[in-house]
């Protein structure tokens, strides 16, 4: 004799496991699970094996299964099989995903940063361009450091110098010396600004404006390491414009 099974409705089922009716009537209607019976009357009813179907529906749908696969999946007789390919196959997309949407993420970020206000930004080339420009200026940046590395570097090794030749009471050579040490040191880090200056110009956030300031305004200019306030040539506003790349 068959064990008598605990019986829900559809309108039950749906409730238990949060989903609308309609979408079990879809599961059957695509061969997904089949209630356990239907009465004269057309009642559907599940029992507790249909539920634990579903179940496992909803959850691979969580994961980004779509309904073709996961119908495969419960036909499959080799079902462990399929599994491991399909997890394997769903990683991977989910995976292409995130990294998109990370892509996506840092351009936000980047627009976010230069703050234009939208008039500025005629169109969307315009955006792209100083973007590009923008970005190009980063391995120019890390070969500045380098070079202000070693100029510190440069430094030190002379300041220890100097402190020998003064204890060592050779004065001459000391002041000789130290009169080098700070000509190279201006030259060189005189040199540096005025390279990083010849590749650079600005963007006003105000009216779009790029231009290149005077060599003497540039350098005494406050300055963040992607912004420097200058006075706009077009607007003559006063404001934190964005540095890109010249041409
Ligand atoms: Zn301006």
């Amino acid at each position: 004799m068959k064990v008598m099974q605990e019986k829900y409705s559809i309108g039950e089922v749906a409730a238990m496991l949060e989903v609308s009716t309609r979408t079990l009537r879809f599961y059957d209607e695509k061969g997904l699970v089949k209630p356990a019976y239907i009465e004269e009357n057309g009642y559907r009813f599940y029992e507790k094996e249909q539920i634990r179907q579903i179940e496992l529906i909803i959850y691979l749908k969580e994961l980004g299964f779509s309904l073709k696969q996961i119908k495969l999946l419960i036909q499959d007789e080799r079902g462990g099989q399929s599994l491991d390919l399909l997890l394997e196959q769903q990683y991977r997309e989910n995976k292409q995903k995130i990294n998109e949407l990370n892509k996506r993420q840092k351009q936000i970020e980047n627009l976010q940063k230069i703050n234009f206000l939208p008039a500025t930004l005629t169109n969307i080339s315009d955006i792209t361009n100083i973007m590009r420009k923008e970005k190009n200026l980063t391995a120019l940046r890390s070969r500045l450091l380098v070079w202000g590395g070693l100029l510190t570097l440069f430094e030190i090794a002379g300041i220890g110098t100097a402190v020998y030749l003064y204890q060592m009471k050779m004065t001459t050579i000391l002041v000789i010396e130290v009169v080098a040490l700070i000509a190279i040191v201006f030259a060189t880090a005189w040199g540096l600004s005025r390279y990083y200056y010849e590749q650079v110009e600005y963007v006003c956030p105000n009216c779009g404006d790029v231009f290149i300031p005077s060599f003497l305004t540039f350098n005494f200019s406050p300055h963040t390491p992607k912004f420097r306030k200058l006075t706009c040539p077009k607007c003559g506003k006063k404001l934190y414009c964005l540095e890109i790349c010249r041409d």
